[in-house]
Formats: C-alpha cells, structure tokens, sequence
C-alpha cells in the first residue's frame, strides 16, 4: 500500500473518531437537558456563543466573550455539584493539541503521524504481535538479561538521539534475543515511529524476488524507519543474493543513519566465515553498533 493512500486510510479514521466525540457530546447534553435549570443555562449559553462567533468575522467581540465564558462556568459548575464530570460540556476528543483533526498550527499534528507509522509497522511486520518490556518475567532472568533489557530500554526511550545507530544481540537459542527484539519494537511503536520487523529469512527471500524482478517489498526493510533482523545466519545462502543484499542493506541504512537491530545465534567468528570481512566489519563497528552477547541459559527449558 502506497503512503498516499495509508495516509487518507488515516484520516479518514480520524474523522470518525471526531465524528463519535461529538455525537457522544451531543447525546450527552440533550440527556442533561432533560433538567430545567441546566437546559436555561445551555440555551443561554448557545445563543450567545452563537452571537460571539459570527462576531468574530468582524473582529472578535471580547465583551461576548466573556459573557460566553460566565455562562460556560456556571453549566461547568452545575455539572461539578451534580457530581457530573465537568469536561463532559465539550466533546472529548483524543487529542487535545488538535482535537483530532489531525493538523495543528497548519501542519501534520504528532498524534496523526503517530497513528500512520503505527498503521505502516504493522503492515511492515505483517501483522505481528509484538512482546513488551512489561512482560519480562524477573524469575528465569539472570543479571545479565536485566542490564541488557535496562540498556535496550533506555536505548528506546531515547531514540532516535539514542548513543548507537545499531544493535546486534548475539546468543545461543533460547537465550530470549527474539523476546528482547519484540520488547524494543514494541515500545518504538507505542512512541509513534515506524518499525518493520523481519526474520533473516524473509529479508533473505524478498531480496531473492527483488533480484529476479517479481516482487519489490525488498525496498521497505532499505527504508524503514527502523528495522529489525531476526536470527540473522538461519537463512540459506543464495548465491549473487544473501552476502549482496544484506551488505547493501546494511550499508545503504548506515548511510541514511537509519537503525537496524539485529539477533543471531552466531558468535563473532561464525559470522565473519558465513558472510565476508566487508559484511562483518559493517557490523559489528563499535563506533555505531552496540554487540550484546547474551550468555544467559536456554530459557525455554527452565
Ligand atoms: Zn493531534
């Protein structure tokens, strides 16, 4: 799906969601009406705040103004000694920089580009559910897992001014690397950017299409926000296409200064035989990579 249209996909949602705020609103204030004093007040307070606006096309009227706002303080209080929550007189939109329009100060509102990346990520990953931070289970983890999950951690929270461009997390099966990869991927979502999450297989398969023209998803793992490689090293190797693509992955990514986080059940050695001293060094560069070698036991047998 191109951006284009993801991005009227989202709008358009959002104009439901604004649509259902103030139809709830609406069903609200004519229940209340049902009350004497309060359908006065609100009739009141309607007629002059209708007065005030068409003021405004003639330069705004500050005395209608604040009579509006007397009135709009004594409906608040009505509702505040009837135990009513007094936010209840707007409609209550999700955000409240743009009240769900999706644009503030004339541009793209931070809740709209939040709610398209979370739509591309999960497009991206293919509807994958991702694990959290919050479902680490302290019982089976060793102290290494919990420095490795405070530094993965933090390493989010700061993105993208985090210290290190990549992540490679290295370990034997079962030592949690694919849970730790979810946590991250998980909490960049929840912070509204755009994650695509793949295992080394199927970035080693779309590159395989790519290379003989039948299918072009290859260029979303190329320009992902960020991209996650899971179990790099369990591909095949397929000649012209593997070692090729995943060096210009990784290179044309470090060059855009985009993030790839990776696992792998290989060591250091066995990465650098498997694919090449170009590939390795691209890596495991300690000047942009953090490598976290988890030596912690097969949690799936405790
Ligand atoms: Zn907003």
């Amino acid at each position: 799906m191109n951006n284009q249209k993801l991005l009227e996909e989202v709008k358009h949602s959002f104009l439901i969601k604004r649509a259902r705020a103030e139809e709830e609103n609406a069903a609200f204030i004519s229940s209340m009406c049902q009350n004497e004093e309060f359908d006065k007040l609100y009739s009141a307070y309607n007629k002059k705040n209708l007065a005030y606006l068409r003021s405004k096309f003639a330069g705004e009227n500050l005395q209608l103004k604040a009579e509006v706002d007397v009135l709009k303080q004594k409906l608040q209080n009505f509702l505040t000694e009837n135990n009513i929550d007094a936010n209840k007189l707007e409609p209550q939109y999700e955000c409240p920089i743009c009240n769900d329009t999706g644009i503030a100060n004339g541009k793209m509102c931070s809740c709209l580009l939040s709610a398209l990346n979370s739509k591309k990520s999960v497009i991206m990953s293919g509807n994958k559910k991702f694990k959290s931070f919050d479902e680490c289970d302290d019982s089976i983890m060793t102290e290494q897992d919990f420095k490795t999950r405070d530094l993965l951690k933090t390493w989010c929270e700061k993105y993208p001014n985090s210290t290190k461009l990549n992540i490679n997390i290295f370990g034997a099966s079962g030592a949690g690397k694919t849970f730790m990869l979810e946590c991250m991927a998980n909490a960049l979502v929840k912070a509204g950017h755009a994650v695509c999450f793949k295992t080394a297989f199927d970035v080693n398969e779309l590159a395989r299409l790519y290379h003989i023209g039948k299918n072009f998803d290859f260029s979303l793992c190329l320009n992902a926000e960020v991209l996650f490689i899971d179990d790099l090293g369990s591909e095949p190797i397929i000649k012209n296409v593997t070692k090729e693509y995943l060096y210009n992955l990784i290179n044309t990514r470090q060059a855009n200064n985009r993030p790839t986080i990776i696992s792998s059940n290989l060591d250091l050695n066995n990465l650098l035989d498997r694919y090449d001293e170009r590939i390795f060094s691209r890596l495991v560069n300690k000047k942009l990579s953090i490598n976290i070698n988890l030596t912690s036991p097969d949690k799936r047998l405790i």
